[in-house]
């Protein structure tokens, strides 16, 4: 038997076969609506199946990727050569505790835990109700908004290496600064995470998720496709003004362009490749850093391999 068939049977012995998606278009998990095929999707419910999965792709030399609701990801056209561990809503339990301790595995979407939270007359998290991705993702990558940050209400996070090893982190422990923490630079993987929030009045928890909702369908592009803000706030100064201000509202390479309505996001108008977004997230840096002499960072994540690479 080839290694592939072996690893494949392995697999099998993991997970049933609605959980196991093979030659999978990424361009059906991510946000931006972009990405070639992975060789390998899988869709965990336990911590086990994470554990056993990770330990196979070591055995057979399979790179393996974890991603959450791929809000933050631009794939490569030509995909990834591995096996991505999706944690999704089969692994997203939450149990909320009376003094606000509120315990969560790491599939559960920020949008549905916020509204758990607020049920529950928590207040700390509104923050998040709008981050369109995964408490994993939110813990990894220290999302934040208005003011909010996971670092604020985050008390420690489970989580598990490339070794199988599993163990609890502090907040302390998580390393979190500006959209980043130990996770991404230790190649970890979220579990579940611990936060502690404080009793408050649910209408006025329930209003102010409204509000900052309001706010987002104002400002942001919510009807394009996009990863949110493709850029991190470089200090002293905020992304989208520098792109405007560069007179690249509207700019557009293919499909991909910077959007009219919030510079800040770049968008796939419809049929955007990966080449067509990394050209232009390229392009705007180029052109920002002639301009004002600011290098801008992306905050969106890369996946594969890119023609530059
Ligand atoms: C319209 C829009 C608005 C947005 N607004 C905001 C905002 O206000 N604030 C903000 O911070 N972000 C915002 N984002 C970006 C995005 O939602 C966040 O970065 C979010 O936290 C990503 O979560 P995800 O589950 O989608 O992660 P993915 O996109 O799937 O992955 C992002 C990164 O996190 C890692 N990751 C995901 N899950 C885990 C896990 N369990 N363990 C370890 N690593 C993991 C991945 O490997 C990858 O490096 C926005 C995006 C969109 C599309």
């Amino acid at each position: 038997m080839k290694d592939t068939d072996l690893f494949e049977k392995e697999l099998n012995e993991i997970f049933s076969s609605d959980r196991i998606l093979k030659n999978e278009p990424m361009s059906r998990h991510t946000s931006l609506r972009i990405g070639g095929n992975t060789d390998y999707m899988v869709f965990p419910a336990t911590i086990d199946e994470i554990r056993l999965t990770i330990k196979l792709c070591r055995k057979y030399d399979m790179p393996y990727y974890i991603m959450g609701n791929g809000s933050n990801l631009l794939v490569s056209d030509s995909g990834y050569r591995g096996l991505i561990i999706k944690l999704s809503d089969r692994f997203s339990n939450i149990s909320v505790e009376e003094d606000g301790t509120v315990l969560a595995q790491a599939g559960v979407l920020m949008s549905k835990l916020s509204n758990v939270i607020a049920a529950n007359s928590l207040t700390g998290f509104e923050f998040g109700a709008g981050i369109p991705g995964t408490l994993g993702g939110a813990v990894a990558m220290n999302a934040g908004a208005y003011g909010g940050e996971m670092q604020q209400v985050v008390i420690s996070a489970t989580v598990i290496d490339g070794d199988g090893n599993i163990r609890t982190l502090s907040n302390k422990e998580l390393e979190f600064g500006y959209r980043s923490s130990v996770i991404q630079k230790k190649d970890l993987c979220v579990l579940e995470a611990t936060l502690k929030l404080n009793k408050g009045d649910k209408r006025q928890i329930l209003d102010k998720i409204r509000e900052l909702n309001h706010l987002r369908q104002l400002k942001q592009p919510l009807d394009k496709f996009s990863a949110g803000s493709t850029f991190k706030r470089p200090e002293g100064h905020f992304a989208g003004k520098l792109i405007s201000d560069a007179g690249l509202r509207g700019f557009q390479i293919g499909d991909a362009a910077v959007s009219e309505k919030h510079c800040g996001f770049l968008v796939n108008k419809g049929n955007a490749t990966a080449g067509d977004f990394m050209k232009l997230i390229k392009e705007v840096t180029r052109i920002v850093n002639e301009k004002y002499g600011v290098l801008l960072e992306p905050e969106v994540k890369f996946l594969g391999t890119f023609d530059s690479d």
